[in-house]
C-alpha cells in the first residue's frame, strides 16, 4: 500500500540519519540508543497519519501580524481519541529505549488504555499554570509529572508537528519576524542556514515550525549589536555552532546545511550538535529552552522583551 511504503521510507531515513550521526559522533552513540526508537516510530507514524482539518486555514491575519501566534501549544497537543494510537505505537519503542523505568511506562501505558487518564486535561493544567492539579494527575497514575510529561510529548509529537505543519503553510503568505514560534509562541532550539544565500530559519522547540528570520539578531531579546554576538564551533566542524548573546545570555545552536550532500533530517540535529550546548553552558550560556517544567512549555519568551507574544 501506497502509504505503508512511504511511512516505511519516512522510518528509513530517520533511521539512516542515526546510523550517520552515530558514526560521526562517538560521544553520543549512547544516547542515540536510547532516543533512537522512538524517533523512528514518530517518522514511521507521521508519514502515515491523516488529520482531519480543523480549521487551522483560519489564521486570524491582523493578530498574527502583530505577533499573535497562530495557535497554541495547549491546542496542538489535544490528541483527544488519538491517545490511545499513540500510546500502542510509541510506547514500545520508549520501552525499549529506557529500560530502567521501563515498569513507568507501561503504567501510563495501563491507563491511557484503560482511560482512566486523560492527557487533554494533564496538559490543559500544565499550560493553564494550574502545576499543583498536573502533579495530583500525575500522582494518581503512580509517576512523577516530569515523566509523564516526557511520555507525553513524545507520544504527541507527531500530531502536534503535523498541525503545526498544516498550520504553516496557511500564514505562509503572512509575515512574521519575531523569535518565537508563530504557530505555537514556543521559543526556538535551532537555527539553520539554507538555501544559497545562507538565509536563517528558526525552528520550534515545541512544534518543530519553521520561520525566517534575521541573521544578525538574538532570537531571545532581539538585539542586533555585533558586540553582543559571539559565535564558536568545533575546528574542522564549522558548519555547526553556537549563536550566543551577550545580551541575554541565551545561546542557539547553529546547522549550515547549504553544503550537505544529501537532505538534513532534522529530528537528530539535537544529537548532532549536544557538544554544543555542552560548550555553551560551559561557557555560561543558558539553552532557552533549560529549566522548563518537563520541558512542556517549550520554552517562553523571557518577561519584559520586545519578543515576549503579546
Ligand atoms: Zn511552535
Ligand atoms: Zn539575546
Amino acid at each position: 500500500m501506497m502509504q505503508e511504503s512511504l511511512a516505511e521510507e519516512a522510518a528509513e531515513k530517520v533511521a539512516a540519519a542515526l546510523r550517520k550521526t552515530a558514526d560521526e559522533n562517538e560521544h553520543v552513540k549512547d544516547v542515540l540508543k536510547a532516543f533512537g526508537g522512538i524517533l523512528i516510530e514518530q517518522a514511521r507514524w507521521a508519514a502515515s497519519l491523516e488529520l482531519p482539518d480543523g480549521g487551522e486555514a483560519a489564521v486570524d491575519a491582523a493578530g498574527f501580524e502583530k505577533g499573535i501566534p497562530a495557535s497554541s501549544r495547549e491546542e496542538l497537543i489535544r490528541l483527544g481519541g488519538l491517545w490511545k494510537e499513540a500510546a500502542r505505537r510509541l510506547i514500545p519503542a520508549l520501552e525499549a529505549g529506557f529500560p530502567e523505568v521501563r515498569e513507568k511506562f507501561r503504567r501510563i501505558a495501563e491507563v491511557l488504555e484503560g482511560g482512566s487518564l486523560d492527557p487533554d486535561l494533564f496538559f490543559g493544567a500544565a499550560f493553564g499554570g494550574r502545576d499543583g492539579d498536573a502533579r495530583a494527575m500525575a500522582e494518581r497514575v503512580g509517576v512523577e509529572a516530569e515523566l509523564l510529561g516526557f511520555v507525553l510529548t513524545q507520544l504527541a509529537k507527531p500530531v502536534a508537528e503535523k498541525r503545526a505543519a498544516k498550520i504553516s503553510l496557511a500564514a505562509a503568505g503572512l509575515s512574521w519576524d519575531r523569535g518565537y514560534c508563530p504557530v505555537c509562541g514556543s521559543l526556538p532550539d535551532l537555527s539553520l542556514l539554507r538555501e544559497k544565500e545562507g538565509r536563517r530559519w528558526l525552528r520550534c522547540s515545541f512544534c518543530a515550525a519553521l520561520w525566517r528570520f534575521q541573521r544578525l539578531q538574538c532570537p531571545f531579546c532581539g538585539s542586533a549589536e555585533a558586540g553582543d554576538a559571539e559565535l564558536f564551533y568545533v575546528e574542522g566542524r564549522e558548519t555547526e555552532r553556537v549563536e550566543a548573546c551577550h545580551g541575554c545570555g541565551r545561546y542557539i545552536t547553529e546547522w549550515d546545511v547549504r553544503g550537505m550532500a544529501g537532505e538534513a533530517v532534522l529530528e537528530v540535529a539535537p544529537f548532532r550538535l549536544l557538544h554544543l550546548d555542552v560548550m555553551a553552558r560551559k561557557k555560561g550560556f543558558q539553552s532557552a529552552i533549560a529549566g522548563n517544567w518537563a520541558g512542556l512549555s517549550g520554552g517562553d519568551p523571557p518577561a519584559g522583551t520586545a519578543n515576549r507574544p503579546v
